[in-house]
């Protein structure tokens, strides 16, 4: 169900996806594996190094970007505040037998 736009009444309200702080995260995984795997090939490190450091900068900034970014409406363009958190699947959990 999407969300209506307090100022323009359209419903298209975007949320950031949450699979984009996973990526965040990821991101920075590769790029702290990839410079300390870098540090394994000898002398070839001052020819790979910058490429993995630019490459793993790039994904760190571009998925915090997504994953940071404010909720707005597709339509008219402006950010919408105060909406409540997004609804998550209760996990059921069984009811406790009485010892
Ligand atoms: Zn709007």
């Amino acid at each position: 169900m999407a969300l209506r736009c307090p100022h323009c009444d359209a419903a298209a309200v975007v949320r950031p996806n949450p699979l984009w702080r996973l990526a965040n995260v990821a991101a920075w995984g590769y790029a702290v594996l990839s410079v300390a795997g870098a540090s394994l090939i000898g002398p070839t490190i001052m020819v790979v190094v910058p490429a993995l450091l630019l490459g793993g900068m790039c994904l760190v900034t571009e998925t915090h970007r997504r994953a940071t970014e404010p909720v707005h409406c597709a339509a008219c363009g402006r950010y919408v505040h105060g909406l409540a958190p997004v609804k998550r699947a209760r996990v059921l959990t069984p009811a406790r037998a009485s010892a």
